[in-house]
């Protein structure tokens, strides 16, 4: 195995294995990653062309039994620090973020015992009727559908089936953390297991809604690890499909007790930035590839140049934030560093209607 003979496979429309994945990570230089991802990002997207949103999500409920050992945002029922948020609540945030020009809304919560299916199909239903197609939003991850099919007692397919009939077109694949078995068990052994996930998006799927591809590093997985999530999603895009886009971020780790069991220290950028390609290269049945700036702030725009197209202007996100996570509002000096980067930066709207033009940015 050589560079040159995974470049001439590329160049030629080829698909990388897992093995050329791991010779990759191990062997090739930023530059060669880079652009072995742009020659795969070139299939999908003019070069220079890049989109983003404006968006917040909205952490209905901070009470969860999952224990994950990476998270610094939950409560167990019956803390004092517990809460739900009221629809009038998640109203106002909506309000806001539209005020300021965004048109999506991400629903992430905790698993939250107190929460029946009717909660939720009560809430997607009241946002859909206030805000009709002016905003989109996804309704949960396909980790908090689970728990809420599981809670329900209820099959994938009727519960993906109930949240569409209340207006809901869109479940992100957010939860996924590092797909593997042995991950779960070590991190998250309560949450599910990688079988009970695809099952789960397999069926949201086939009943219609939109969903994505997520995955978080900096954990302690291994490289082997990582190659692992990204083969079952492209295997799950070959068979399924249905992922509109891939967004991988880092973990955060600070307050968190695997965070200080390993010394409260995050990937590098650089490390990031080598991973996005990776998974452009990899992920070769998945048009859109995202970048993160709720986890690297401007550095995620290098991510442009790494195969990525795409990005979030995120106003919120408490789970990420307690656990060190900054955001900036200031985004047009965000888009800034695209555009210093030769990238034009364009609004990609997912609502079918916007209710006001953008504010200049
Ligand atoms: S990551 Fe999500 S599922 Fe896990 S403990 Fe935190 S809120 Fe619960």
């Amino acid at each position: 195995m050589s560079i040159v003979e995974i470049r001439e496979n590329v160049k030629s429309g080829g698909r990388v294995s897992a093995q050329d994945a791991l010779w990759l990570w191990k062997n090739a230089g930023d530059g060669e990653l880079r652009e072995l991802a742009q020659i795969v990002r070139a299939r999908f997207h003019q070069p220079g062309a890049c989109t983003y949103m404006l968006m917040r999500i909205i952490n209905y409920t901070n009470v969860c039994v999952a224990q994950c050992d990476y998270c610094a945002f939950y409560t167990l029922p019956g803390a004092a620090n517990g809460y739900v948020l009221s629809q009038e609540q998640v109203f106002a945030k909506i309000d806001e973020l539209m005020a300021m020009g965004g048109d999506l809304v991400g629903f992430n919560g905790g698993f939250n015992p107190q929460l029946a299916l009717d909660y939720y199909c009560d809430l997607f239903h009241a946002v859909r009727e206030r805000y009709g197609d002016s905003i989109e939003f996804y309704a949960l991850t396909v980790a908090e559908f689970m728990y809420l099919a599981d809670h329900a007692k209820l099959e994938y397919s009727a519960t993906a089936r109930r949240l569409k009939e209340a207006g809901v077109r869109w479940v992100t694949g957010g939860g996924s953390e590092i797909l593997t078995e042995n991950f779960r068990q070590r991190h998250s052994k309560f949450k599910y297991t990688v079988v009970q996930y695809f099952q789960a998006q397999r069926a949201i799927v086939e009943a219609g809604l939109n969903t994505s591809a997520t995955m978080v590093i900096g954990f302690d997985e291994t490289i082997e690890e990582r190659i692992e999530h990204m083969e079952r999603t492209r295997h799950f895009q070959d068979e399924v499909g249905g992922l509109g886009s891939f967004l991988c971020w880092t973990f955060k780790p600070y307050f968190t007790p695997l965070g200080d069991r390993l010394g409260g220290i995050e990937i590098s950028t650089g490390e990031y930035l080598r991973h996005l390609a990776l998974s452009r290269i990899y992920l070769d049945n998945v048009p859109r590839i995202r970048t993160s700036v709720l986890t690297q702030n401007e550095r995620a725009l290098e991510g442009l140049l790494y195969g990525a197209d795409d990005f979030d202007l995120p106003m919120e996100d408490e789970v990420t934030q307690k656990a060190g996570a900054t955001i900036s509002l200031q985004f047009d000096r965000i888009l800034g560093f695209a555009r210093g980067l030769g990238y034009q930066p364009v609004y990609r709207s997912v609502a079918r209607r916007r209710a006001a033009p953008l504010p200049v940015m």
